[in-house]
């Protein structure tokens, strides 16, 4: 059996206490943390995040508004609603959800959002920010997740041999540059990777973030490796699970997340921490 199954609430209760402190601490300067979700539509998935995410900032005491456009809104208005809110001083924090409609480039906005309200990463600054090391910007939220999760459970990663199963600009690619800042030896495959299972058994923390329902089979994973599930799907049972073949991994790792209830439960966490951090540096 794992040593120790790594649980997102418990990530999500440490930093609620520090982060509830630092919230009251603004206020008591005048200061209401206040992040604004830009939604185009109405896609479930999206409603399903931000009733989540309302959950998780209004229960640290963020303000939490959401600006709602059509979904069929043309470019220049989407674009001219961006701009209202990222001109609003009294928003600290934008979180855009994404993908947006087909019919709308999301490029435009990217390059107009204040990367000091910049809650997910969209903004060119503060991707190269994350690529650089400067820990001065905003990493997106689920890759920082994973780093607090690791963090919290006491898992260095100085001189750690760490496979990363999946290449996107939302998770492995900067969780890869976050480790590496951490000092961790990194290698990062996708879909033309040659030796997939040897590489991962290879690593002392292999992170899943290729959204394929238990594609990590126990013949991957070392005795005793650390295995962070980032994978969120629908198994063939219905039933929402994470790209590691969970029961039969977790025997052989000494410290394995969930799905649910793993890395997807500290995301707006991270959110939260962002826009407390936001908020901060707005008001000096
Ligand atoms: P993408 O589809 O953008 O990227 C998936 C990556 O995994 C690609 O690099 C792909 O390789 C690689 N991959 C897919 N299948 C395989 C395979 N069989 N073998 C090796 N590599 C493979 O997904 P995201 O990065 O956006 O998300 C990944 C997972 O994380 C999803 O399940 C998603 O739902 C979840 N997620 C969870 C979040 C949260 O917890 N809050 C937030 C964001 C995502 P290639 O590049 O070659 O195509």
């Amino acid at each position: 059996m794992a040593k120790v199954i790594m649980k997102g609430a418990e990530v999500a209760a440490a930093m609620k206490e520090k982060l509830v402190r630092e919230v009251e601490d603004l206020k008591a300067r005048g200061i209401e943390p206040t992040m604004d979700i830009v939604r185009v539509g109405a896609k479930p998935e999206d409603l399903a995040y931000e009733r989540g995410a309302r959950k998780r900032l209004e229960g640290i005491g963020i303000r939490l508004v959401v600006t709602e456009l059509p979904e069929d809104i043309d470019q220049k208005h989407f674009e001219e609603e961006f701009s209202k809110v990222n001109d609003d001083p009294k928003i600290n924090g934008i979180m855009l959800f994404r993908p947006l409609p087909k019919h709308l480039d999301e490029e435009p906005v990217d390059r107009m959002i204040d990367p000091g309200k910049d809650m997910d990463c969209m903004s060119p600054v503060n991707i190269a920010k994350v690529f650089s090391g400067d820990e001065t910007g905003f990493a997106p939220c689920t890759p920082e997740g994973v780093m607090e999760m690791l963090n919290h459970y006491g898992i260095q990663l100085k001189g750690k041999r760490v496979t990363i199963v999946g290449r996107s600009m939302v998770v492995g690619k900067p969780l890869a540059m976050l480790m590496l800042k951490k000092h961790a030896t990194i290698t990062i495959c996708h879909t033309r990777t040659a030796d997939l299972a040897g590489t991962c058994r290879n690593a002392e923390i292999v992170v899943a973030a290729a959204g394929k329902a238990g594609m990590i089979t126990a013949d991957m994973v070392s005795e005793g490796a650390v295995v962070a599930d980032v994978g969120i799907n629908v198994g063939a049972d219905g039933k929402m699970c994470g790209d590691v073949d969970y029961e039969n991994v977790e025997p052989k790792a000494s410290y394995i997340s969930p799905v649910p209830g793993g890395c997807g439960s500290v995301t707006s966490s991270v959110l939260a921490k962002h826009v407390v951090i936001a908020a901060g540096r707005q008001n000096g």
